[in-house]
């Protein structure tokens, strides 16, 4: 078993299996989170009888990423190898004083959105806690980086528990102790696993909306047929007046297809007297995919209507652009999974900009 990825709750019941007492388990999470170990042996203030005994079970396992690409404009991309084989990517994103990471929840992701390139591979595979972590833990910029965002390849709601288990571990004192404000989630916001999450963590939230007609959302989102907007949208208000989280909205500016003022009016009357923002992202195009990005004049009408209407709208920079590949599209390529050569992802352009700054 795996030390690496465990909460504090985990490594108690852990300890108590192993006949230790149950402080260890609070001792062994202080190694493993703020102390950055990875060899049970150097954890000196275990006896020597409850180290061997703990290295009989388990053992800690983390990783440095196989690859790292760097933009011209200092955005970061690392890719690092599953434990199934396959690959999945980071990005780390520097602005100002600020250091951005995007991590990946999962290896592809199965809600399919048009214009994504990590729907396009669907889904294979689920990162375990300390998969999703080892993101953070094993990157070079790991102390400096100032707020964690779940942005990469796939759906967090869709792997709940791995999911819960690591947002936990960044805020816990036990685990690294990031406050609650600089970790967001990113999702399209099934309402029956999202209100569980919040349930049990604190961090923040963002949901991707990209459109708000309900019929033409579950074209562009096939994985939310499932369920109405207005669920969401009533579950978001309800949760609002209850804590203080904040809650934000993405949306992909997709040319001719959610770019019209329509949309801006029915967004901006979506999200009205929630205390929120409209964060609008330029669409990346990457091959195979034939949408395309709605232009920055027209982003700027749009998000000046949104504001217009009384509520906050941004729109996201473009970030990595020279480093071309798309959450998503490295991972297809690895040679861990094609058996091929090492790729690069070539002409293909996209989006390591998806994440914010
Ligand atoms: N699955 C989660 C989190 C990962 S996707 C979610 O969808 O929210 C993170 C963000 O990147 C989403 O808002 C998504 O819509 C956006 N995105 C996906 N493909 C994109 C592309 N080609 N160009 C720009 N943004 C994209
Ligand atoms: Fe999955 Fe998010 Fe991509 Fe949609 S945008 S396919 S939910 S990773």
């Amino acid at each position: 078993m795996n030390l690496y990825g465990m909460t504090l709750e985990g490594l108690q019941a852990l300890a108590a299996k192993l006949d230790m007492p149950r402080y260890r388990g609070e001792q062994i999470a202080r190694w493993l989170y703020s102390g950055h170990f990875d060899s049970i042996d150097g954890m000196t203030n275990l006896s020597r009888a409850d180290r061997g005994r703990l290295k009989e079970v388990a053992e800690i396992r983390v990783s440095a990423p196989v690859e790292e690409r760097v933009s011209a404009d200092g955005t970061k991309k690392y890719a690092f190898l599953t434990d199934g084989g396959d690959v999945v990517e980071a990005a780390m994103i520097p602005d100002g004083d600020r250091r951005t990471l995007c991590l990946s929840s999962q290896v592809g992701c199965r809600v399919g959105c048009r214009f994504c390139a990590t729907g396009a591979m669907r889904l294979r595979g689920n990162l375990s806690a300390g998969e999703i972590l080892n993101q953070y833990r094993s990157i070079p910029e790991r102390d400096q980086i100032t707020n964690i965002v779940y942005m990469g390849m796939g759906e967090p709601l869709d792997n709940l528990p791995a999911v819960v288990d690591s947002a936990r571990l960044f805020t816990a004192p036990t685990g690294y102790g990031l406050s609650t404000r600089r970790v967001t989630l990113s999702t399209v916001g099934k309402p029956e696993p999202l209100a569980r999450f919040l349930d049990r963590c604190d961090v923040r939230l963002a949901i991707s909306l990209h459109t708000p007609f309900e019929e033409e959302r579950r074209g562009l989102i096939p994985g939310t047929r499932g369920y109405d907007l207005a669920e969401l949208m009533q579950m978001l208000r309800r949760r609002a007046r209850e804590d203080s989280r904040r809650v934000s909205f993405e949306y992909v500016m997709l040319k001719g297809i959610n770019d019209s003022l329509r949309h801006a009016d029915a967004t901006a009357n979506l999200v009205r007297g929630m205390r929120t923002r409209v964060n609008l992202i330029p669409f990346h195009p990457w091959e195979g995919n034939e949408m395309e990005p709605s232009s920055s004049a027209q982003i700027e009408r749009f998000r000046a209507r949104i504001e217009a209407r009384g509520v906050a709208a941004t729109v996201r920079r473009s970030r990595g652009l020279d480093i071309d590949a798309a959450c998503g599209l490295l991972a297809t390529q690895h040679p861990a999974t094609t058996g091929g050569t090492p790729a690069t992802t070539g002409e293909r352009r996209t989006s390591a900009d998806r994440h914010p700054a």
